[in-house]
Formats: C-alpha cells, sequence, structure tokens
C-alpha cells in the first residue's frame, strides 16, 4: 500500500511512535526512526524494522528542541529516500506539576518538543509535498488537545497548539494532494505515562495505584488504548482512501471526550 514511499515519525525510539514506524514499514514505506535511547537498542529496532519488512529504515537523532536539527531531518531523509511523503510529528515528553510550581525550563521543553518541532518539520517538508502533489501529515495530539486535566498546563497547551497548527496546514495545502490531519490518544500505557505516576500521586496526595485507577476513570472503555490501535488510525490516515479526510482532529480514547 505505501511501497516506494518514505515516512518521517519524530520520536519514534519507543511506545506510540515505535508502532507507526512498524506498521508504515510493515506496508512498505521507507522509514526514518527518530529519538532518544541507548544506541544499541535503537539499532537493534532500525535492523529488526528492515528484517521484518523488508524496507530501508534510517536513524536519525535530530534533537526536536533544536530547529537547526530538525530542519536536516527532513533534508536528509529526502535526499536518502529521495522524498518525504509521510510526516509523523509524534515526539513528546510530559510535566505535571501544579502551575504555580511548573517549572520555567519544562514549560519551555514541552512548548518545543511537542507544539513547535510540529512547525519545523512541516515548514521543511510541505515544499517537496507540494511539489509532488501528494503528502500525509499526522500529528500526534491528546485528548489534552480537546480538554484539559489539571497539573499538565503546558502540556495542554502544546496540544491544543497542535490542533490549531493542524487545521491551518490542512487549510494552506488542501488543494495539493496533501492532508494534516491529529490524532489524539486518550491514556496509551507507554513510558510517557509510566514516568509520571509517582508526580500525579504527589501533586493529587494519592497513591501510585489509585493515580491508574484515577487515569481509567477518564476512559468510558476502563482500559488503556494500545499503540496498535493508534497505528492503524495513522496507516488509515496515510492511504488514498483517507483523502478526503483533513483538518480532523479525531479522538482515540475510549470514550473519554465523549463525556
Ligand atoms: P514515549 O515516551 O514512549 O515516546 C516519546 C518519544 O519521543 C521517544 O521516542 C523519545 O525518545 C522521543 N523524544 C523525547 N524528547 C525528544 C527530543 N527532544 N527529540 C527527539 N525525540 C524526543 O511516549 P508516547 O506515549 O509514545 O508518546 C508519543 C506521543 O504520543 C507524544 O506526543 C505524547 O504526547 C502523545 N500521547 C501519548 C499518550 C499516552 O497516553 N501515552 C496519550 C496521548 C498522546
Amino acid at each position: 500500500m505505501l511501497k516506494g514511499k518514505t515516512a518521517v515519525v519524530t520520536g519514534s525510539t519507543s511506545g506510540i511512535g515505535l508502532a507507526y514506524a512498524k506498521i508504515f514499514a510493515a506496508n512498505g514505506a521507507n522509514v526514518v526512526i527518530n529519538g532518544f535511547g541507548p544506541a544499541d537498542a535503537i539499532e537493534a529496532e532500525r535492523a529488526g524494522i528492515e528484517k521484518s519488512f523488508g524496507v530501508k529504515a534510517a536513524y536519525d537523532a535530530a534533537d526536536m528542541t533544536k530547529p537547526d536539527e530538525i530542519a536536516a531531518l527532513i533534508t536528509n531523509a529526502e535526499s536518502t529516500f529521495g522524498s518525504v511523503d509521510i510526516l509523523v510529528n509524534n515526539a513528546g515528553i510530559q510535566f505535571v506539576s501544579p502551575v504555580e510550581e511548573f517549572p520555567i525550563e519544562k514549560w519551555n521543553a514541552i512548548i518545543a518538543i511537542n507544539l513547535s518541532s510540529a512547525f519545523h518539520t512541516i515548514r521543511a517538508a510541505v515544499p517537496g509535498m507540494k511539489k509532488r502533489k501528494w503528502g500525509r501529515i499526522i500529528n500526534t495530539a491528546s485528548a489534552h488537545a480537546l480538554v484539559a486535566s489539571p497539573f499538565k498546563s503546558a502540556y495542554v497547551a502544546a496540544k491544543h497548539g497542535i490542533a490549531g497548527l493542524t487545521k491551518t496546514v490542512a487549510l494552506e495545502t488542501a488543494t495539493f494532494g496533501i492532508t494534516a490531519n491529529a490524532i489524539c490518544p486518550g491514556y496509551v500505557w507507554t513510558p510517557l505515562v509510566e514516568k509520571q505516576i509517582p508526580d500525579q500521586a504527589k501533586a493529587r496526595g494519592i497513591s501510585e495505584d489509585e493515580v491508574k485507577k484515577f487515569l481509567l476513570h477518564e476512559q468510558p472503555t476502563q482500559e488503556f488504548v494500545t499503540v496498535e490501535q493508534v497505528a492503524s488510525l495513522a496507516l488509515y490516515l496515510a492511504s488514498d482512501g483517507a483523502a478526503s479526510i483533513t483538518g480532523a482532529i479525531i479522538p482515540v480514547d475510549g470514550g473519554w471526550t465523549a463525556q
């Protein structure tokens, strides 16, 4: 389905991003993975993708806080594979704290990684997509692009920002065969969620077990969303069948934002 296409997925060394990279590769796309982690683990994932799916996979270590490295991620992918057809903005971090104690450097880092990095990749990738008259921009937003939760001021602000960026880019690119959409997962059990449990417990004055129950309380299904469920929506959005879906902010949240 995606043979001959190239997908760049930011923040794809673990969690949702790795699932995106794998589903695109499984459907024939060459992929560029990105993100942090131990070099041997990243190389094992990269080589594993090539071996399992018979495509080319490259790793780019671009830091999503650095505009120059982000622009180079796109130009390197274009020179290695010839094009960036599918761009997935997925890198993200979380920090949980009451707003009056929220560390300024954490605010800046979350806005840079969860929001501004998507502006920089889109800015660099859109000219090639326009030239080829085909492109898919998929932004991982969050249920927090639609509703707020306390103690997540930076994350909720960044994710609402991603929704606005997605809609704007969709309007600007609509006549070029390009779509831009945002996927809004509810709680998915990944390192990002796991790491926030102790801080949530502290901020709410409850135990870590109570935090897990509290998170699932938000989701009527009472189950964590899986990375594969999120990735299968991304695959659909990348398909030609989804050519008329653009500017959409799509929940995958077990009913959370229906409440
Ligand atoms: P994760 O921690 O497993 O993955 C985050 C990825 O981003 C990793 O590959 C990490 O190395 C990378 N990353 C972090 N800082 C980076 C930087 N400066 N430069 C480059 N890469 C960087 O978390 P995840 O849950 O898979 O999160 C992926 C996306 O999904 C994020 O945007 C997150 O906000 C969003 N999301 C997650 C959930 C959830 O419940 N897990 C829910 C909604 C949205």
